[in-house]
Order: structure tokens, then sequence, then C-alpha cells
């Protein structure tokens, strides 16, 4: 079978994180989170000013420089095997990361876009808790919002992760007026990038309006669209 490289897009907090894991472990294909990774390099304690603007960038809800998280992608595939593909989560999010994309012949075969009501995206991503271990979403809170019900996805244990029993924190990004920033960035730099992938027939969109419940759809589709059995 030949290599399938998928991008999950969409505004922070619609559930790229959640879906993605579903389509890599269906397609056996690791997932990069580009956001996780920057993240990780944002919480390291260095006097270095690459790391001290990425923090303060991350901090703000602000993109980091494009260049450097085309640097941060290509290093972190290396470390996965990608041989059967790959999935990634937030990467290209401006026109220039397109663009340098564009430059490295760097291409997708798929881009799934999920859309989500913002009201919905902002509740959630408040109720949402992170594995400080293993990076595995729970999610406290269950939604109803004109005709959307996302049932919450808790932990078995309160405050642990079912995975691996790590604790559970709230992402120090997620405050109401970061989310409102964050979603503002991805309508004005990475929005913009869906008609790029859509004129080159690679894009699908996606609602998930009943959550993780819906993915046996997300899945459909996707097999379609790549002609798998
Ligand atoms: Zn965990």
């Amino acid at each position: 079978m030949k290599a399938i490289k998928l991008l999950m897009m969409g505004p922070p907090g619609v559930g790229k994180g959640t879906f993605g894991k579903l389509l890599s472990k269906e397609f056996s294909i690791p997932i990069l989170t580009v956001g996780d990774e920057i993240r990780k390099i944002a919480a390291q304690e260095s006097l270095s000013q690459v790391y001290i603007d990425i923090a303060k960038d991350v901090t703000k809800g602000k993109l980091i420089n494009d260049g450097l998280a085309w640097a941060i992608m290509i290093h972190k595939l290396k470390d996965l095997d990608t041989s059967r593909g790959f999935i990634i989560d937030g990467y290209p999010r401006t026109a220039t990361e397109c663009e340098i994309m564009e430059m490295c012949d760097f291409q997708y075969d798929l881009v799934v876009s999920l859309k989500q009501h913002e009201e919905v995206i902002i509740k959630k991503t408040l109720a949402r808790r992170v594995c400080e271990s293993c990076g595995s979403t729970y999610n406290l809170a269950n939604i109803e919002y004109e005709g959307h019900k996302l049932p919450s996805m808790k932990p078995k244990v309160k405050g642990k992760c079912d995975n691996c029993g790590g604790n559970l924190i709230t992402r120090k990004d997620d405050t109401r007026s970061v989310i409102q920033k964050r979603l503002f960035t991805f309508q004005v730099h990475t929005l913009p990038l869906e008609k790029y992938f859509a004129e080159k027939g690679k894009l699908i969109e996606f609602s998930p309006y009943g959550g993780v419940a819906d993915y046996p759809q997300l899945s459909v589709k996707v097999k379609e669209k790549l002609g798998l059995p």
C-alpha cells in the first residue's frame, strides 16, 4: 500500500487530536501534533532567546515563527516510523508555511477539515484535561448546544489518566481569552488555506455534531476519498 499522508485541519479545540488519533489507530500510522511539540519546547527552562520567544508566543496564543514550526515538524517526523504514512495535526497554519511546504515538495494526500460551532469549541476547550505524561486528552463537559450533542470523555479515576495513570492537568493556554485569540488567529491565517487544498481536490469537510461517536462516518469519508477498501 502507498504511504498515506494526512493533515488534520480545523480551529483549536475542534477535536483534531481526538479524531486524528482514531484515524492513526485505524490506518496504523503515527500522528504528530505539532502544537504539542511546540508546547513541550515552550515548557523547557532555557535562557536561549529562541526558547524564550517560543514560550512567549505560546502563552499568548500566538503562532510561532513559520520556519521554526517547519523545522520542528520535520525534525520530529524523523523519530517516527512513517513507512506506511503519517498524520500531521497543525501544519501548515499560515500561507507562508504553505509556501515552505511547496518549496520543499512536501505534499499531503488528504486534508480533513473539522468544523464546529465556536461556542461549542470554547465550552469544550475550557473543560479539556490533558495527561501530563502521555498527552492523552479528556473532556469533563457534557455539551448540548443547538443540536450538537457532545458527551463528556471522563477518565475512569478522577484526575488520573486511563492509559498511564499520569496526572490530568489543564493546559496553561486553555483560558477563555487565549482560546478566543487562538480561534481568531485560526480564522485569519489558517482557514484561508482550505481553499488551497480544495483546489487541489484534497479537502474533505466534517462536522462532528455528535462528538467522537461520529467517527465511523469520518472513517468512511476518508477511505472513500483515498480509494481504500
Ligand atoms: Zn497518560
